[in-house]
């Protein structure tokens, strides 16, 4: 791993966990890291091959990087658009008892209000 790698690996294991490249780039800019975006795209790129981070994709959204490397849910709040992690582990059980399917990875990100953005509007 470079340096740089190294780098933009802390930056987004210092974070709430899910980041988009561009994100991760003003986060290296406030921390004094001098990169450019192409860069922390590519070492980004590089990370999630090596399986230290993970992609994930929301519809409408840039492409987010995850510190979090096992599957998981996503909750993305249309209002804020912030990212929380969410955990339903009977999805696997469901489609392997339901549909006879064995799951081997997923992807699944969900459009919410969270709760903030609810009692805001409340
Ligand atoms: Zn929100
Ligand atoms: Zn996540």
């Amino acid at each position: 791993m470079t340096k740089k790698s190294r780098e933009i690996l802390a930056v987004l294991q210092n974070s709430e966990g899910h980041m988009t490249a561009e994100q991760v780039y003003l986060a290296c800019r406030n921390a004094g890291i001098s990169v450019s975006v192409a860069t922390v795209y590519r070492c980004l790129s590089a990370l999630a091959d090596e399986g230290h981070v993970r992609r994930f994709s929301i519809a409408g959204e840039p492409e987010y990087f995850d510190k979090t490397v096992t599957s998981h849910e996503h909750l993305f709040c249309s209002r804020c658009r912030r990212v929380t992690d969410a955990r339903a582990a009977d999805v696997q059980k469901l489609l392997e008892e339901t549909f006879g399917i064995t799951l081997e990875s997923y992807d699944l990100s969900m459009h919410v209000v969270c709760t903030d953005c609810k009692a805001k509007e409340a």
